[in-house]
């Protein structure tokens, strides 16, 4: 397949917001596509040349593909980075400069699919001296044969920064209408509107792709099913070791309401302040994932000790909260305080006897060879009672009770606060477990002004003895449509010194390969970065394009267990905004 092919659609899909157009640019690329191309075409709509639960990265700077320019385009580098500066768009100065590229190359050989994403994969995987000497000639040669449309979308692939607007839900439509005629939507395209032949049996479709999306987090494993038919589709399963999308929680503001939504009685629990973990077990390999599903097995030798000496299953995937405590007191402590075990390589052993860990169980989604997903909650936790030993302070159930009545569960939540958790969690007791979904099965309240998560979008680069560093940071919440709205900037609270903890040092190291545009000493960066912020309010405010700004904002702690569809978005952004006011 040609590369022009998908460097046309990404272009189509650039010009419109409008997400069924979307979708049905997305469907024909799909159609088209052979069967033995699928797997790039779909990680490339992705704006990826790696699988999510694949660890490796592109590591292509803008340094980088600024250099390639240069040979490839016989420009020099301040010509470029002058024109980058210009555009803001590292992509667009590649069109541009393409298009002034000698005749010579209009007959050379055509770029396929194939080759770049191949190309792009090997240039991930050169390491060591003289890499980056590979890496820079390997995208020059992508460029230098490409058409000046084609080379846009090498750039921005290469930068992992497509910037043509292809939502999960977009590509997960668009799978339904490429691949199954029952869902075939009946785009209009002179007036942006569907009539699906019979609505229900459309949602049904796309419920059952999103199902199977969430079981196995992996667009291809179910691209390439649907593309075989209902068939192959209902047989997908969870598979442990294979990261599976958690449940959320819907947020209340108090426990009349938490019984409203859940029912009575209810499974009340506290709701411990550390990070969750996804373990799964098969036999003696136990694997560990985070919220967002990466792997930490290796930064927590210990819990996958317990799980093997503590769990007595063959198979299982259970749902815990890891919580930190102090090693002398037993006394829990906030997420802060072990927020560094998610990431340190080194000296992992003491950490994990400085910084121990506690394991909370509440939840199982398999357990030997079968799928408990759609076992009432009640059921599943009789399972993990049955087959968790526990051992304080090293592996526990959540802690819970089961009541129909206010008092006890105000009660119960004092008494959880009082120990150092955030609060309650409430779950309805015939709740099934919804991977990846926000149903109201799972409730939390909290105790006290919530930290926002937030991420950064931008960043200003310090003055004098800060000259080095970004010493201010613009955050965003997102809007429905996923798009990032800013709230303010924050500068507060990062340390000078690493060892301090946060510092302006780490977060500058964070978010330097992630810079998309420099005007001065502003850069815009990928939203990637997620942090929590405390703030003494939020005020409307027209500066920014949330139309709120937090008062008073100071950086409290890097959440990197947590991924950008963690962040508040604008409509809980608006009812704290109220919920304050009414105060
Ligand atoms: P939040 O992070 O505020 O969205 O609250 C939901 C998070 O609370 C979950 O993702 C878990 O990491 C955490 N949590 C703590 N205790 C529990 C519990 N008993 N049941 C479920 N989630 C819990």
């Amino acid at each position: 397949m040609d590369f022009t092919e998908l460097a046309n659609a990404y272009a189509e899909l650039e010009k419109t917001s409008k997400r069924l157009k979307k979708t049905y640019i997305v469907s024909n690329i799909l159609k088209d596509t052979p069967e033995k191309e699928l797997d790039k075409v779909i990680l490339l709509l992705q704006g990826r040349v790696f699988p999510q639960s694949d660890e490796r990265e592109l590591g292509v700077a803008s340094k980088l593909v600024v250099k390639a320019m240069a040979i490839a385009t016989g420009h020099t580098t301040p010509q470029i980075e002058d024109l980058w500066r210009k555009k803001g768009d590292l992509g667009l100065v590649a069109e541009q400069l393409c298009e002034k590229k000698k005749q010579n190359t209009l007959f050379s050989e055509q770029l396929t699919v194939a080759m770049v994403f191949n190309d792009l994969q090997k240039v991930a995987s050169q390491e060591g001296i003289g890499s980056t000497d590979q890496k820079v000639k390997m995208i020059s040669k992508l460029l230098s044969m490409a058409t000046p449309l084609e080379a846009k979308y090498v750039i921005r692939a290469a930068l992992q920064d497509l910037r043509v607007g292809i939502a999960e839900g977009t590509l997960r439509d668009a799978i339904a209408w490429a691949y199954f005629k029952e869902a075939d939507p009946g785009y209009d395209l002179s007036n942006d509107s569907i009539t699906p032949i019979n609505r229900e049996t459309y949602n049904e479709m796309i419920d059952m792709i999103q199902q199977a999306l969430n079981k196995t987090n992996d667009f291809l494993v179910v691209a390439k099913a649907a593309r075989h038919g209902i068939k192959e589709l209902e047989k997908i399963e969870l598979a442990v070791g294979n990261p599976v999308k958690v449940m959320l929680a819907q947020k209340v503001n108090s426990v009349e309401e938490a019984f409203d939504v859940v029912g009575r009685p209810a499974a009340l629990e506290y709701k411990y302040d550390g990070f969750r973990m996804q373990i799964n077990k098969n036999k003696n390999d136990v694997v560990i994932f985070t919220r967002r599903l990466e792997n930490v097995t290796d930064q927590f030798p210990e819990v996958k000790a317990r799980v093997l000496n503590c769990v007595k299953a063959d198979s299982c995937i259970l749902d815990c909260e890891a919580v930190g405590f102090e090693p002398k007191s037993g006394k829990y402590t906030p997420f802060q305080q072990i927020s560094q075990r998610i990431k340190r390589k080194y000296d992992i052993e003491k950490l994990a006897e400085t910084l121990p860990v506690e394991l909370n169980v509440f939840d199982i989604l398999y357990l030997d060879g079968e799928n408990v997903l759609s076992k009432p909650f009640i059921e599943r936790r009789k399972i993990i009672e049955k087959i968790i030993k526990e051992v304080p302070k090293e592996i526990v159930l959540a802690k819970q009770i089961i009541t129909d009545n206010d008092k006890a569960a105000s009660k119960f939540f004092d008494e959880s606060v009082g120990k150092g958790n955030e609060g309650l969690m409430f779950k309805n007791l015939q709740g099934v477990y919804k991977p990846g979904s926000r149903v109201g099965y799972m409730i939390k309240l909290k105790s006290s002004m919530d930290d926002l998560d937030v991420v950064i979008v931008g960043a200003e680069w310090g003055e004098g003895k800060r000259s080095g560093w970004f010493t201010s940071f613009t955050i965003a919440c997102r809007s429905d449509d996923g798009e990032f709205l800013e709230i303010g900037k924050v500068g507060t609270g990062l340390k000078e010194k690493r060892e301090e903890g946060l510092s302006f040092d780490e977060m500058t190291d964070l978010l330097k390969p992630l810079i998309k545009t420099q005007v001065g000493r502003d850069v815009t960066v990928k939203p990637k970065i997620v942090i929590s912020v405390k703030h003494e309010e939020i005020q409307k405010s027209p500066s920014y394009s949330s139309g709120f700004a937090l008062r008073f904002p100071r950086v409290t702690v890097l959440r990197d267990d947590r991924s950008t569809d963690d962040i508040i978005s604008l409509v809980e952004l608006e009812e704290q905004y109220f919920k304050q006011r009414k105060k």
